[in-house]
């Protein structure tokens, strides 16, 4: 713990007209007033609010924000009142431990009436000055650097989701990247214990393999740009493991992916230099493209300014460059803390200027109609790469930018996901790729089947929502691939006269190199053996002088047959329902089954797998069209619509209800019909039923 002296010597040394005596006498109140209290690491409590005011004078911040920060707990911790402290400090200080108080107030509050007029207090005092929040930091900071001690897990994982949450983007807005860091590395530690360690394991072993690679490289780029006369001071480090996780969760990448994990600073004297060193630096190793970034040109909205490239070094490990002045550098690691170090005596009003966020939150304020209104809105306000969005009860989700109402589904709960067929935002229906906004209020439209839409994997922004839609249709190919081969293996016994006991499978399953009957039948469905492969496995012989026969009964999930096709391969008709009667083309991709789609079908633009020229053959069971049908949403809309389908022998197979307002809702109905004209005449028929606005049929 630092002494008195020790404290007050080190803001002298960065401001020699500090108040010597108010740090004095803050010192001498906090110690009194936290007495005996104890930390939970066995420390007497007075050493926390010091630790705080260390920090502090490591931003070099002046002496009235560092008697904040040694009086920042005296309030709420101890019998010390607002009006003692106003009278033994200043109003000044006074006011900068009020807003620091406030905030611990907002964090022990469940009740968001009470939650919310504390932040609005907070966000009053920290729009007022802005060093309530610096103070606030540097507490949390020595908070999460002591948060082993606390023996509860359930509290030390909800002071660090906290910090993940509010206080790292935080410091990320007021451009505090040195406290963004480690704030956020300390909470990723205790929050996804597994991944730090796994990370930091794999960490420590490309080191070992290496030696002290980092060091090298650096004192290699320096030699470089040393030779183009330009001085420079260059540094390198790993990657925290946080921000490896990170990268690896938003491009779904594995660990021996990234081979990015070492970063690299190079800091020079003036702006004309930076440009000098990054040309430098590109000429000797190829940029990778689509990694640069100019933040000096554009500065980030907190005042960010540096050059960000990644290049290809050698041993084709792509290093990150990040090249800026010491100035920049600074303020870069300190952020706002920086500028109040070069402008003692500033106010609110300069950090306003510099921080238009500010004025966010400011306006914000002014908005809010209700405590929980100020409350959302405000955390709107802080996030940036984050939107929130509501459910029709008004409970508050949290998700990655750009994501739609399926990512909302999933987040809320993955059978949600799972059956959602259509989505209303802000009470309208939306095409389900709609991307949310912050505030949203999102209602997910459900099915009875849970059947995560393929489709959905090419739009979805989270992890969790691709997750799931992969393994769904990852399960149901392979469903329906099990179900296929096992009809494709019946009927060939079923032609061999023969039974699928052990004593015929077995020697044909070790004759096939296969290790049992689902793989066999896999194999089948995959067009990976032919029938006739099958047959002679099983009855050894039984090809010998047989053709290949040209067409076999109910072979695809329809029993629709096609012609065109070699005897026994297995089909399926493709997403956009062709029926007996349109023009239609079958697609052949290695190992999987043959897909018959219309001739006119979207996903053909970008078919890559071979056409094969097919048409219909006799057997035209099971063909399923699939119509929308928007009807008035009155009594008896739906029976009569029903009606008319049986009427015409239209077998209804799967009715689903997309879209619903006050006026109309959609249909969306599968119906198995013999051909094309079939079809035509059960559409018209539909129209003229009275309810019925339009019918059309739908094609992928
Ligand atoms: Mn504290």
């Amino acid at each position: 713990m630092l002494r008195q002296y020790e404290l007050v010597e080190r803001v002298k040394a960065y401001d020699p007209d500090a108040d010597e005596d108010l740090l004095n006498r803050a010192y001498v109140f906090s110690m009194k007033a936290h007495g005996s209290q104890l930390r939970a690491s066995g420390d007497p409590y007075f050493s926390h609010p010091i630790e705080v005011a260390g920090i502090l004078t490591d931003l070099k911040l002046d002496d009235e924000t560092i008697a904040t920060g040694i009086l920042h707990d005296t309030i709420e911790d101890t019998v010390a009142t607002q009006d003692e402290i106003d009278r033994l400090f200043g109003k000044s200080v006074g006011r900068l431990v009020d807003g620091v108080t406030k905030l611990s107030k907002i964090e022990a509050q469940t009740d968001s009436e009470r939650q919310a007029e504390n932040l609005r207090k907070f966000l009053l005092a920290m729009s007022n000055d802005i060093r309530v929040l610096l103070v606030k930091l540097a507490d949390r900071l020595h908070n999460m650097r002591t948060l082993h001690f606390i023996k509860s897990e359930d509290k030390r994982r909800r002071i660090a989701r906290e910090t993940m949450d509010i206080y790292a983007p935080l410091a990320e807005r007021i451009g505090m990247y040195g406290f963004m860091d480690e704030l956020q590395e300390l909470a990723f530690r205790e929050l996804e214990p597994d991944g730090h360690a796994t990370i930091a394991a794999r960490l420590a072993k490309l080191r070992e393999g290496g030696g002290d690679t980092v060091a090298r490289i650096a004192s290699g780029i320096k030699l470089v740009l040393a030779q183009k006369g330009i001085e420079a001071e260059v540094t390198g480090r790993e990657k925290r493991p946080y921000s490896i996780w990170r990268k690896m969760q938003g491009r779904a990448m594995a660990f021996e992916a990234l081979s990015d994990v070492m970063a690299f600073r190079i800091l020079v004297d003036d702006e004309a230099e930076c440009y000098r060193a990054l040309g430098v630096v590109h000429g000797r190793w190829p940029m990778v493209p689509g990694r640069f970034k100019d933040f000096i040109s554009t500065p980030k909205r907190n005042g960010y300014k540096s050059i960000h490239t990644t290049v290809l070094h050698n041993e084709n490990a792509r290093i990150e460059v990040q090249i800026r002045t010491r100035r920049m550098h600074e303020e870069a690691e300190f952020g706002l803390a920086a500028h109040w170090a070069y402008k003692q005596g500033g106010d609110g009003a300069m950090a306003r200027e510099a921080y238009p966020w500010l004025e966010d939150l400011l306006e914000v304020l002014h908005d809010a109609a209700t405590p929980e209104e100020l409350l959302e809105n405000a955390r709107l306000a802080m996030f940036q790469d984050q939107v929130f969005v509501f459910t029709p009860k008004g409970a508050l989700h949290q998700l990655p930018r750009e994501s739609t109402p399926v990512d909302f589904a999933y987040a809320v709960h993955s059978d949600l996901g799972d059956s959602c067929v259509g989505a209303k935002v802000n009470g309208r229906v939306v095409p389900l790729r709609t991307r949310l906004v912050n505030g949203d209020q999102v209602e997910i439209l459900r099915s009875k089947v849970k059947a995560p839409d393929p489709a959905w994997e090419g739009f979805v922004a989270s992890a969790k929502a691709r997750a799931a839609v992969r393994r769904h249709v990852r399960h149901k190919n392979l469903q329906e691939s099990q179900a296929m081969g096992g009809k494709l293996l019946d009927s060939l016994a079923l032609r061999l006269k023969i039974s699928l006991g052990d004593e015929t499978l077995g020697p044909a399953l070790s004759r096939l190199k296969l290790g049992d009957r689902q793989a066999l039948e896999l194999a089948m469905a995959r067009n990976q053996l032919t029938d006739a492969q099958v047959s002679e496995a099983l009855v050894p012989g039984s090809t010998a002088g047989q053709k290949p026969r040209r067409k076999r009964g109910k072979p695809g999930p329809a029993a629709v047959s096609i012609h065109g096709l070699t005897a026994g391969v297995a089909f399926e008709l493709g997403t956009c329902h062709p029926i007996p009667g349109d023009r239609i083309v079958g697609i052949r991709r290695p190992g999987e089954p043959i897909v018959v789609h219309t001739i006119d079908c979207a996903s053909l633009a970008d078919e890559t797998g071979e056409w094969l020229e097919v048409s219909w053959g006799a057997e035209t069971d099971g063909a399923i069209a699939r119509l929308a049908v928007v009807v008035h949403n009155q009594p008896g809309s739906l029976a009569s619509l029903t009606a008319a389908l049986a009427a015409h022998n239209a077998n209804i197979v799967n009715l689903a209800l997309k879209h619903r307002d006050r006026e109309f809702h959609t249909d969306v109905i599968d119906i198995e019909v013999e051909d094309l004209k079939h079809l035509t005449t059960i559409i018209a028929a539909l129209r003229q039923v009275k309810a019925v606005v339009s019918v059309e049929r739908m094609r992928g």
